[in-house]
């Protein structure tokens, strides 16, 4: 079991028939955006149809998990009760994900400790035993 970084009332995401190859890819810490066989784009949150080319054929590419903080924001007002302030919400882009973008979390450093650039690592936090969120670290240069 990983850290837990949000408490157990926070509410957790649904899968649906598009989107379920991405948790049960993330459920193996494994972070995969979808990527499309026709043209090669990569896309995050996966889709039925490739808005580049409109092809519906599209396979799973395992990321290595490192990527920069493009943006970020600092909440101070909790969104489920027994939540830690303030965290951090950021947008992260992805490393060989073809510019793909993540909206996480990075845990585990004060906000005074971000800014725009930063190298972050991905860092998996077990919701339960068929559900991990993919969330962010600082890492070292
Ligand atoms: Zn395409």
């Amino acid at each position: 079991m990983s850290e837990r970084f949000f408490p157990d009332g926070m509410p957790a995401p649904l899968a649906d028939t598009i989107t379920l190859p991405f948790w049960q890819a993330a459920a193996e810490h494994r972070l995969v955006v979808q990527r499309c066989t026709g043209c090669g784009h990569t896309r995050l949150p996966p889709a039925p149809v490739c808005p580049e080319c409109r092809s519906a054929d599209a396979d799973w590419k395992q990321l290595s998990g490192r990527g920069e903080v493009y943006t970020y924001t600092v909440v101070h007002r909790p969104i489920a009760a027994g939540q830690q302030l303030p965290f951090v919400i950021a947008v992260i882009t992805l490393e060989g994900a073809g510019g793909v973008r993540m909206i996480s979390n990075v845990v585990g450093a004060s906000p005074d400790e971000l800014a725009i650039g930063l190298p972050v690592e991905l860092v998996w936090e077990d919701m339960s035993t068929e559900l991990a969120m993919p969330r962010f670290r600082l890492a070292s240069r």
